[in-house]
């Protein structure tokens, strides 16, 4: 099948590019690394009246690190990301190396990837973990966007049709932060049924800190908020993990459809849960002082 027609806008600068989504509002749509938005138009899922290509705007595949802080541009690409990733931010190589295959990622963008907000995608749910926000910019500025109000439900975010986002902002894990990942799918490459992302830090032999997110088990990523807490300030063991994966899974209310149902989902993200905190401590417990 092919898209039904449109028309197609190159611009060479933000400036402009927001011009057009404010022309076009509703009726446009930003193409990125089209892994996502060329199967929606040749299946007529989208047919917007104009599409607005940003892969000529200069400026917005930048990588940048400044105090423990990670700025990404929104068009740098998931391989680039993932590479760099791979020395700095441990948690993060392995959330894109699940991201479909290489070559998807080589054209795929981090914005992309987050303003597409597929709840079972793995950069949504990295970026509630790593407590990262978004940058979104329109003809009348710029806005800030926490990770905590971007995602609203499926294929659905709070930037506005006229918003281009241009910049993504991450938490640096710190060397003493353990980390654990874990999806299930049911072939490599595919997006994930559920998957979890755990990050826990130990201080004299007790939990300080642990954050926990969550995707594939709701219309959002979301942040097991009930297993956190019921692991700071707890000395770690394998009942302990077990009680805050129950406690993490219980509010849980996964979708279902052809590939699995709710209840499943819902019992392999309490499973996955306990297996990311699991490595995750192991991993701290090397940095425990
Ligand atoms: C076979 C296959 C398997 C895949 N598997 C996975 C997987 O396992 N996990 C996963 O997370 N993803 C997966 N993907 C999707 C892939 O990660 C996409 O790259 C990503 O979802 C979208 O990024 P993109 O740059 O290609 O965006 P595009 O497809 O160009 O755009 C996607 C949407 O985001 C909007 N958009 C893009 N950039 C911006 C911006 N800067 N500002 C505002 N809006 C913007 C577009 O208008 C569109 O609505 C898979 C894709 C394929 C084809």
């Amino acid at each position: 099948m092919k898209p039904a027609p449109f028309e197609y806008h190159d611009p060479r600068a933000v400036g402009d590019a927001v011009e057009l989504l404010a022309r076009y509002g509703d009726d446009a749509k930003v193409l990125a690394g089209g892994q996502s938005l060329l199967p929606m138009l040749n299946l007529r899922l989208a047919r917007p009246a104009a599409i607005v290509d940003i892969n000529r705007l200069p400026g917005l595949d930048t990588l940048r690190e400044t105090d423990g802080r990670l700025s990404a541009g929104a068009l740098l690409r998931q391989r680039a990301l993932e590479r760099w990733a791979s020395g700095r931010a441990p948690i993060l190589a392995a959330a894109l190396r699940l991201v479909g295959h290489a070559a998807i990622r080589n054209r795929g963008t981090v914005g992309g990837s987050l303003a597409h907000a597929d709840p079972a995608s793995e950069l949504p749910a990295l970026l509630l973990c790593l407590d990262g926000s978004v940058v979104a910019r329109s003809r009348g500025g710029e806005r800030v966007i926490p990770a905590t109000d971007l995602f609203r439900g499926p294929l659905t975010t709070s930037l506005r049709p006229d918003e281009l986002l241009t910049e993504t902002r991450w938490r640096i894990p710190e060397i003493d932060e353990g980390w654990g990942f874990h999806e299930v799918a049911r072939r490599h490459g595919d997006f994930a049924l559920v998957g979890v992302a755990a990050l826990v830090a130990l201080g004299g032999g007790r939990i300080e800190r642990a954050r926990i997110a969550l995707f594939g088990a709701g219309p959002a990523p979301s942040r097991a908020e009930a297993a956190e807490q019921a692991l700071v300030g707890q000395r770690p063991d394998p009942a302990l993990l077990a009680e805050a994966a129950r406690a993490g899974a219980e509010g849980l209310d996964p979708q279902a459809d052809i590939h699995a149902s709710g209840r499943y989902r819902k019992s392999v993200a309490r499973t996955l849960m306990a297996r990311a905190l699991s490595d995750a401590l192991r991993r701290a417990e090397a940095h425990d002082r």
